[in-house]
């Protein structure tokens, strides 16, 4: 493969190497790879794969893809190889990865913004249908996943993704990932200001762009000008969130360094204000001061978070002023407090324009294929093109004619898809877990819908929001931190002694509000056989104890 060197002629050239090999910035001179990782994508550019899967993999089969492709540049291409069936959690830490890896992929489709026609969404349905044995999961970053894809079928569904519009560029790797928008932007009554064009400039001048194809790890945009705060805007590498600025009128906030993983960080405000038109240049000179000056020796130090929490939001702020926009930015206000502890839609909301939007809530994210093409076909019936996924793992419904809402609500409450949920289904998350996620340890998706089923019938009148959230490893997907309660998917001893699938527990933790992460209270570990009488302890001792107007999270 070609050395296609990797450092873009706009990085700074004028820094020398040190002596030091430092933490691998590029923009301190340090251009030599410093771990597999980076030398995998020095050697070649991941965006380069898709050429060989079309003229190589998909005609000569699994066998024939190369290893660096198979387990590095696919992932440019939203492409992960799942985890092989039936190796315990006990086995991911020890097995080699070429032992873990089953013959088919995981397949993230991005979904900007978190819109889709009706047209895309059956598709996606059909491609679900066709090619993933009826597998689609609508994640917390709003794409839908797919498994059991075969490299064979790529070709076909690649074509017929990009013919409605969707596209799995760069939907994994260490790229610009999926950039998170408000579910309801540009229909919502309370809304600040719609940053759907923001999005989309954003989307055209970085993704696929070989410019920005090799950052330091993976890069996660949000964007909302919601009040409601609904991106989890405090735990994304940058964010953009609406506000009313006294005397240049609505624009948005800048946040930067916010994550979880097994570091959890949240972003911290530049204190900066920027108009509608002038936010895809703020995110292109991030991603630029990312690129450049990010950490590439340890992969566990090589999020933005880490160069942000040691430079400070000042000078993060001046070196992204005096060296990449070449402008000084205005300065800004804070977003208010969010009003409501949901921020996931889920209900039938009046619309700016006099219809509603119907939010409603499948089972901790896992619909199917089927399911999917039936939502198209229920929402074109009521009137309805246009749907939206949300970053709780929820979907909504727009456009919908005040008379036509209780036949939708109906309509989806017959595929399972209620707009009334208990609690407990609206506020339980769940990542891919061991079923298909080669990092897991414990059963995650079953394991979340079984506990909803339990808890609405232990506490049918418990109605106190509360978030739960499900995480199969460490890695905290489905954002253990800031949950009510975070469930961490770990092996743990049960009273028999024996080592059993179980979890740390965080309680406490909260986006919107009073952000904050859960305490890991130690030695608070629960099998997955107590699961159900734990959360219910809790919840009932908070029932009995609260007092006015106190809230779960407090
Ligand atoms: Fe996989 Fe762990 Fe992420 Fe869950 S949290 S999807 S188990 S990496």
């Amino acid at each position: 493969m070609a050395d296609t060197s990797q450092r873009p002629a706009s990085a700074p050239s004028r820094r020398k190497a040190g002596r030091h090999r430092g933490e691998g910035q590029w923009a301190k001179g340090h251009l030599t790879p410093l771990n597999g990782n980076e030398q995998t994508k020095k050697d070649d550019d991941g965006l380069n794969v898709r050429t060989r899967i079309e003229t190589i993999y998909a005609h000569r089969g699994f066998e024939s893809i190369d290893g660096a492709d198979l387990r590095g540049r696919m992932r440019w291409w939203g492409l992960y190889t799942q985890r092989r069936p039936g190796i315990s959690g006990g086995k991911t830490a020890v097995l080699e990865p070429e032992e873990l890896d089953d013959e088919y992929f995981m397949l993230r489709v991005r979904i900007d913004g978190g819109q889709l026609s009706t047209l895309q969404l059956r598709t996606i349905g059909e491609i679900s249908q066709e090619f993933a044995r009826g597998t689609a999961d609508i994640t917390d970053r709003q794409n839908v996943q797919f498994h059991w894809i075969r490299i064979e079928d790529m070709p076909e569904i690649w074509r017929r993704l990009e013919g409605v519009g969707l596209s799995t560029t760069e939907a994994c790797g260490d790229t610009p990932r999926v950039i998170l928008g408000s579910p309801v932007a540009g229909i919502a009554a309370d809304e600040i200001i719609d940053g759907t064009p923001a999005i989309e400039e954003i989307h055209r001048r970085v993704i696929g762009n070989p410019a920005y194809s090799n950052l330091p790890r993976k890069f996660k945009t949000a964007v909302s000008g919601s009040p409601l705060l609904d991106v989890a805007h405090e735990i994304n590498d940058v964010a953009f969130v609406g506000v009313e600025h006294p005397e240049l009128g609505p624009g948005f906030d800048v946040w930067v360094g916010g994550g979880l993983s097994t570091n959890p960080k949240l972003g911290v405000r530049l204190g900066a204000w920027v108009p509608l038109e002038e936010v895809a240049d703020v995110h292109e000179g991030v991603v630029s001061v990312f690129r450049d000056y990010g950490y590439r020796r340890l992969r566990t130090r090589a999020r933005i978070k880490f160069l942000v929490a040691d430079w400070g939001a000042e000078t993060f702020r001046q070196v992204l002023e005096d060296e990449y926009l070449l402008r000084k930015m205005a300065d800004g206000p804070a977003p208010e407090a969010p009003v409501e502890q949901w921020r996931d839609h889920v209900g039938v909301h009046e619309q700016r324009d006099g219809n509603y939007y119907v939010g409603f809530a499948p089972r901790v994210g896992r619909v199917d294929g089927g399911t999917l093409a039936k939502i198209a076909d229920v929402a074109e019936a009521h009137g309805s093109g246009r749907v939206r996924t949300t970053t709780e793992q929820k979907m909504i419904v727009l456009d919908v004619a005040p008379g036509r809402v209780e036949s939708l609500t109906e309509a989806l409450e017959s595929l399972d898809l209620t707009a009334r949920p208990s609690v407990f289904r609206r506020g339980t998350m769940a990542c891919t877990g061991i079923e298909f996620c080669k990092l897991a340890i414990v059963e995650t998706k079953a394991r979340g819908s079984s506990l909803i089923d339990e808890l609405e019938r232990r506490l049918p009148e418990f109605d106190e929001p509360v978030t739960i959230n499900v995480n199969g490893c460490p890695n905290s997907c489905a954002r253990i931190q800031v949950a009510d309660i975070g469930l961490k998917g770990q092996l743990v001893t049960d009273a028999d002694g024996e080592q059993v699938e179980g979890y740390q527990v965080h309680l406490g933790g909260s986006l919107g509000m009073e952000p904050g992460f859960g305490r890991k209270v130690r030695g608070l570990k629960v099998t997955a056989a107590e699961l159900p009488d734990y959360i219910e302890r809790v919840l009932r001792t908070f029932q009995e104890q609260r007092e006015d107007g106190e809230r779960f999270a407090q």
